[in-house]
């Protein structure tokens, strides 16, 4: 890895945009493949959404859509370990969501039948075996739905380990380094440009997180996409509740490897208004009614700060992802306090466990909560692998392998067609079957 070297006439098969755990894997998956492949990441690998997340690794509650990808993920996870060669804090312990009223019992009951299509382990617990499985008493939710073979890592560890396998496999990875943009000939990539020079390629793969709406929106492709902040915290070493992550009474909480809990909870997302949010309004407005319970929306700053940010510029110009080399929002310090309270009412042998760390971490979605991996149809040879919508760290390793075999064959294991851009056009408005 290096974030130094120019890179001023290099050449390659492949450039990667983003060192996050779609576009890590997406190298490590071609490079395993033979293809020769260079990763280009404006900050430090995994300094945005892939280190920051809760940990889960779940097939439970996803939309219908992504089931196969992620079935093939969480194939890819059991042996990740192995495969790697590092400690990634895997473990298969499963997931479980508390039900607090009917509606939501009723809910997860038609889950359970869908998933039944795939032969799922996922089931339904009644509320005296909820009290059971989680050590509770007091029946006070109505039942649970679980799915054992669901799991967890450490986010921390993940992407590095990936990065560093990558590059043993002989991916060229240049951190501190933003790609400005894609360089063109005869309606094909030929190149990108970066910040440290030009680099000729025939393929590039933007995984640009948050970052890509506004990176293919300069070339010309609209890939809807909005963001929110959530906060989350990790706990002193605490006492083992259960193994499973688990979602309860407005807290979710999973066991790390290092003792203590990552924990956040109800309130802990924050929506700041942006002049894009309004331009994506029509396309956003079911998701944000769903998820607007548990967020709260906020004029702030920001709303200046994105007006300010050019939203078109040439290879020569410094650009956005120049300025912001890691996206590292505040956390909400008020609502994590609130929420370690909670978890302390649930778990009254939480009583002496402290807050160790809080943090913010900057999550994008696309409207319909579902990634969007797919080839752009101008220029040929630029694909996208965005949209993870809060839950692309589980997906991550299953994308990167999905997208290596697209890029390689022009499809893929599974059917990729549902998280094509062009699910957007035309006026068709898909809608999310949960958002964030
Ligand atoms: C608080 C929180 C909790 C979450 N919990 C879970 C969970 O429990 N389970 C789960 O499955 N998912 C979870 N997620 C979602 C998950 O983390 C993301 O979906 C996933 O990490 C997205 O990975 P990515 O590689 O697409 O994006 P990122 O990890 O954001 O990586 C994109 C990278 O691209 C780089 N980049 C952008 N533009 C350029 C450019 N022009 N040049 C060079 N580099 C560029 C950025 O610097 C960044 O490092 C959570 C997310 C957050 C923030």
């Amino acid at each position: 890895m290096n974030d130094t070297a120019p890179v001023q006439g290099l050449r390659t098969e492949v450039v990667v945009i983003g060192g996050g755990i779609a576009g890590t894997a997406t190298a490590y998956f071609l490079a395993k493949a033979g293809v020769p492949v260079m990763l280009f990441e404006k900050g430090r690998i995994a300094g945005e959404q892939s280190s920051r997340n809760w940990g889960w690794v779940r097939k439970q509650g996803r939309d219908a859509r992504e089931i196969p990808a992620i079935i093939e993920s969480l194939r890819l996870w059991q042996t990740l370990e192995k495969e790697l060669e590092a400690d990634l804090g895997w473990r298969q312990a499963g997931v479980t969501y508390v039900a607090h009223t009917d509606a939501e019992m009723a809910r997860f009951e038609s889950w359970v039948d869908k998933a039944r299509d795939y032969q799922l382990d996922t089931r339904l617990l009644s509320s005296a075996e909820t009290d059971t499985h989680l050590k509770q008493s007091g029946r006070r939710w109505k039942g649970s739905m679980y799915t054992p073979s669901d799991g967890r890592a450490e986010p921390k560890k993940v992407v590095p380990a990936m990065a560093r396998a990558a590059v043993k496999r002989g991916v060229r990875v240049f951190t501190n380094c933003a790609v400005r943009t894609v360089e063109t000939a005869a309606g094909r990539v030929s190149g990108v440009v970066t910040e440290r020079g030009s680099v000729k390629c025939q393929t590039v793969i933007c995984a640009g997180g948050a970052w890509t709406r506004m990176f293919c929106r300069n070339l010309g492709i609209d890939v809807p996409q909005l963001g929110v902040t959530a906060s989350v915290l990790r706990t002193t070493a605490a006492p083992l509740i259960t193994e499973s992550a688990v979602s309860c009474g407005g807290v979710t909480f999973r066991r790390r490897e290092d003792g203590g809990y990552t924990v956040a909870g109800r309130g802990a997302i924050r929506f700041d208004l942006v002049p894009d949010a309004l331009r994506q309004l029509r396309a956003f407005m079911p998701g944000y009614l769903m998820a607007r319970k548990h967020m709260k929306l906020r004029l702030s700053g920001t709303f200046l700060r994105a007006i300010k940010t050019p939203s078109r510029w040439t290879a020569d110009e410094v650009t956005p992802f120049e300025q912001t080399r890691t996206l590292d929002p505040k956390p909400d310090t008020a609502v994590l306090e609130r929420t370690m309270a909670r978890f302390r009412t649930l778990y009254p042998a939480m009583q002496d466990v402290g807050i160790a760390e809080m943090w913010g971490g900057f999550i994008e979605a696309t409207p319909d909560a579902v990634p969007v991996m797919c080839e752009a149809d101008e220029p040929r040879g630029l694909f996208v692998a965005t949209g993870f919508s809060g839950h692309g760290f589980g997906m991550g390793p299953g994308a990167g392998l999905l997208m290596s075999e697209l890029v390689q064959r022009g499809d893929a294991r599974v059917d990729i067609t549902p998280f094509h851009l062009s699910r957007f056009r035309n006026g068709v408005r898909p809608e999310p079957y949960a958002f964030i």
